[in-house]
């Protein structure tokens, strides 16, 4: 693989280029820079409360906890969060950031800034709560902003931070948080923003089968029925979860190019059921894969991610539900698809230079005869390295930008203030 000025320029066997720099990785195995599609990096501050819950007692439990972010805590949270994932071989983090109590500034900043200084590329959202549970919501008054300013605020960070274009280290998106914690016209005038501004849009959506009940309830109508009406669904729209879609909701998202950020380990660990994505991957619809939030999947890694895929498709449908490469797929093109970036997510010539370099040679996958199938059978592990447009992000297996001890120890700092 040739990489100039950060992008692959020719992959293959043959005659070697001459180049500048030679890196030999006989032995190992090298794969796209995994995408995450779905993550609540300020989690990582509460990880392991509310164990036994389901998501909205989960969630009643810790918005107040949540209520504490500043921009100090963001940045110890994203810092600690994106290390995780950088040394799970992910390249590419969407966060899904909806917290914004009033009067806190510069937690987007704060989390762009984490990943400039690591070295993996954001698209971070400028998310929103506006329906308080005085008004029929779940989250509490205090926790929720009003619509003018949502807007106005994403529209800043726009133009601070959004970069257009291939080969984007920093991006913004529109992600309202949810159908139970966002008004209609909040939904509504965010997918306007977004579609005038040219940005993606990302929302929660059909997590769990309360969620279906609360929108029956309150809209007359279930989770998709509902962003349908709002005219969300699109190319530019990817959701998370999508547990509970029926086949008709099924084939309008394949039909109007929605996306899904699938997060098997979360709704594992909420127990809110299993997403049928063979199905989606048979109906043409996008697939992604996310780790979701810290505190509703403790482990930021993005491999294992991947065969968590695997398993829970197998678990449903069967050993042949889904291969190990369509699994590799899912968190690699398949993200690179749903975030809507071409620029990255498999390695040809002309994509960015995103890659991670797994070794072969430890334990785990002696006698494996196949190191791709051995790789995720047998995940987590630790990435050998990680490069990102060209320069290492992760070398011998530790950050190279950052330390990751420094990390964890400022990160403790900080979540004690978010004690139980
Ligand atoms: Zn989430």
């Amino acid at each position: 693989m040739l990489v100039e000025n950060g992008v692959i320029v020719s992959l293959g066997s043959g005659v070697e280029p001459e180049t500048d720099e030679r890196i030999d990785l006989g032995g190992d195995v090298v794969t796209p820079g995994l995408v995450n599609t779905h993550h609540h990096l300020y989690q990582t501050l509460t990880r392991a409360r509310a164990q036994e819950a389901d998501l909205f007692s989960w969630l009643r439990e810790l918005y107040p906890t949540w209520a504490g972010i500043d921009a100090e805590a963001e940045y110890a949270a994203a810092r600690t969060g994106l290390a995780e994932l950088a040394l799970s071989g992910c390249s590419t983090v969407f966060d899904h950031h909806y917290v914004f109590p009033r009067g806190r500034t510069g937690l987007v900043e704060s989390e762009v800034q984490a990943a400039r200084e690591i070295g993996v590329r954001i698209v971070a959202s400028r998310g929103s709560m506006d329906l308080g549970a005085s008004d029929g919501g779940l989250p509490p008054d205090g926790l929720v902003e009003e619509i003018d300013s949502v807007l106005a605020d994403t529209e800043r960070l726009v133009g601070a931070l959004h970069e257009p274009g291939p080969g984007a280290h920093v991006q913004i998106a529109v992600a309202p948080c949810s159908p139970f914690s966002v008004t209609k016209r909040l939904m509504t005038e965010s997918a306007e923003l977004a579609r005038r501004l040219g940005l993606t849009l990302h929302t929660h959506l059909a997590e769990t089968m309360e969620e279906e009940a609360y929108c029956m309830e309150l809209y007359g109508a279930t989770p998709v029925e509902y962003l349908t009406d709002l005219g969300w669904l699109g190319a530019d729209v990817w959701c998370a979860h999508c547990v509970h879609l029926s086949a008709d909701d099924t084939a309008d998202f394949a039909a109007s190019g929605t996306g899904v950020a699938h997060c098997p380990t979360s709704n594992l660990r909420l127990g809110a059921g299993v997403a049928p994505v063979r199905e989606y991957l048979d109906a043409g619809v996008r697939v992604g894969l996310g780790v979701d939030g810290s505190a509703s999947n403790e482990r930021g890694d993005l491999l294992y991610e991947v065969k968590q895929a695997l398993l829970v498709a197998r678990g449903r449908s069967g050993p042949r539900a889904m291969t190990v490469r369509e699994a590799l797929r899912l968190g690699t093109r398949g993200g690179a698809e749903v975030l809507g970036r071409d620029d990255i997510g498999s390695l040809e010539p002309g994509k960015r230079a995103d890659f991670a370099v797994w070794r072969t040679d430890g334990l785990e996958l002696g006698g494996a005869d196949d190191p791709v199938a051995g790789l995720v059978f047998s995940a987590p592990h630790r990435v050998d390295r990680l490069v990102v447009e060209g320069a290492d992000v992760v070398r011998d297996g530790a950050l190279v930008n950052a330390d990751e001890t420094e990390i964890a120890r400022a990160h403790r700092v900080e979540a004690r203030r978010f004690a139980a």
